[in-house]
């Protein structure tokens, strides 16, 4: 029964139309179709087909195509620029290693292509004209905001890990509930995470973490998560006995990404793993708990465990840099911030002051206020960049050449001088002028 329509894009309609005329049966799938009923605009287009992948070649002979994943049915065709994935019918038959199918077998009907899809509501596929085929209840899922497997879960789990995490990942997302036999096979399959890739857990997790229902989804599935970031488990319920927490330190790690008003990764991630060090550094006197030095410790777990996700270098990099300073408030003097501009980027500025806030506002409410630093901090950054204020040897006004003119001889001692000038002109005790550093050269030797 068609008593809703979805609006496919030309590209779209094309392709199917195109299969059609062939002799072939095709529709939208999955994601395209959740989202659309969902009313959000959907990332990418997926079609399923009854033609082999052979077959969909010749249809789209006159279109630019890539074999993106032709033993498993997969071609990706270039529609007036719009790459469509058109996949055949598809049986998965048996599974390998919790992760791939044994051998994968076409097939002629849309029932065996949907059944093999991981939830209920990513099994649904429509049809200009024929609407929706919905085998499983996606459609009454949706509306229960809730994410169901399609079939046993358990089965389902055993068959690939990673809809473990993809059925977390889609809960946060979407902001959805998770069905309580799926729930319940999720903990009790979770294990099997550890045979998945990581460059898929990474996928997945990411946007698990970018998610509006991120932090609910952490605290509820934290023995999931342990699974590929054992560091993560060892927080749960670390109590830290001081008068500045009043949670354990996974809680407070939580209530810190729960004020995290973006949904950048490199804030988040630096947010979850800011605490990381704390249980690897507790102390204990008449005071209290102690962390000293897990800001050290953490930065060091921190690239351990990025590189064990294989985040790509970039990424790495500054979210450690942002979990070694997350410790360090910066004032909002001219001087400091400087200093702080010769060390990050400022973008990765405004991700540190946002970790500082985040991580601050879940202190015990006695020292939950955030020092107003960090909120006049962006305002003396960018007058120093509009000053076009000197930041590195770059843009110093005395070169290397300067002083062998003087007739300092080539080698360290150059490197020293320029080093000790730059210093001088951070901060204010010289103007960034050729004539006057150069004078100050001169009267020191
Ligand atoms: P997104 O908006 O994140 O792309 P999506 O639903 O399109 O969401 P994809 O990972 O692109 O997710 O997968 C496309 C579709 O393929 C899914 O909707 C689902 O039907 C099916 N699928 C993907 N991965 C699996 C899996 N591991 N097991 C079963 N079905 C899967
Ligand atoms: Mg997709």
């Amino acid at each position: 029964m068609k008593d809703f329509a979805i609006l496919l894009p030309a590209e779209v309609q094309t392709a199917i139309a195109r299969l059609e005329q062939h002799g072939f049966e095709a529709y939208a799938v999955g994601g395209c179709v959740r989202d659309s009923l969902l009313g959000k605009q959907p990332n990418d287009w997926d079609i399923t087909t009854s033609a082999r992948p052979s077959q969909t070649a010749a249809c789209f002979s006159d279109f630019r195509t890539v074999e993106t994943g032709i033993e498993h049915g997969t071609l990706t065709v270039l529609v007036n620029g719009t790459p469509l994935e058109i996949t055949t019918y598809r049986n998965d038959g048996e599974y390998l290693d919790n992760r791939h199918p044994k051998q994968v077998t076409f097939s002629h009907r849309i029932e065996d292509d949907l059944c093999r899809r991981d939830f209920t509501v990513n099994a649904m596929a429509y049809h200009p004209v024929r609407g929706l085929v919905d085998l499983f209840d996606g459609r009454a899922d949706l509306t229960r905001r809730r994410i169901v497997c399609v079939g046993d879960a358990t089965t389902r789990f055993h068959e690939d890990g990673l809809r473990i995490l993809r059925a977390i990942r889609f809960a946060s997302v979407l902001d959805f509930s998770i069905e309580e036999e799926t729930a319940r096979a999720i903990h009790a399959c979770r294990s099997l995470l550890s045979n998945i890739a990581a460059e898929r857990i990474r996928e997945e997790f990411c946007k698990l973490l970018c998610g509006v229902g991120a932090v609910r989804i952490l605290r509820e599935y934290a023995d999931v998560i342990g699974v590929f970031l054992p560091e993560l488990s060892a927080c749960v319920g670390f109590a830290q006995n001081s008068k500045y927490h009043c949670y354990d330190v996974w809680e407070h790690t939580l209530h810190a990404l729960e004020q995290c008003n973006t949904n950048d990764l490199l804030t988040r991630l630096s947010i979850l793993l800011h605490d990381v060090g704390k249980p690897l550094c507790y102390t204990e006197d008449e005071d209290g708990g102690h962390f000293k030095g897990h800001g050290p410790i953490g930065t060091e777990l921190t690239a351990s465990l990025l590189r064990r996700l294989r985040f790509d270098n970039g990424t790495s990099a500054r979210v450690t840099r942002l979990v070694e300073y997350h410790d360090r408030i910066t004032p909002a003097e001219p001087k400091a911030v400087k200093r702080l501009m010769q060390k990050f980027t400022d973008e990765d500025i405004l991700r540190l002051l946002e970790v500082q806030r985040c991580d601050r506002l879940a202190h015990a409410p006695a020292h939950a206020e955030p020092p107003s630093a960090l909120f006049d901090l962006p305002a003396v950054m960018q007058s120093i960049r509009e000053q076009g204020a000197c930041l590195s040897l770059k843009t110093l006004a005395v070169k290397g050449d300067d002083l062998l003119a003087l007739g300092i001889p080539a080698g360290k001692e150059i490197g020293a001088i320029l080093s000790e000038l730059l210093d001088a002109v951070l901060d204010g005790a010289l103007p960034n002028d050729r004539e006057v550093l150069l004078e100050h050269v001169k009267k020191g030797r």
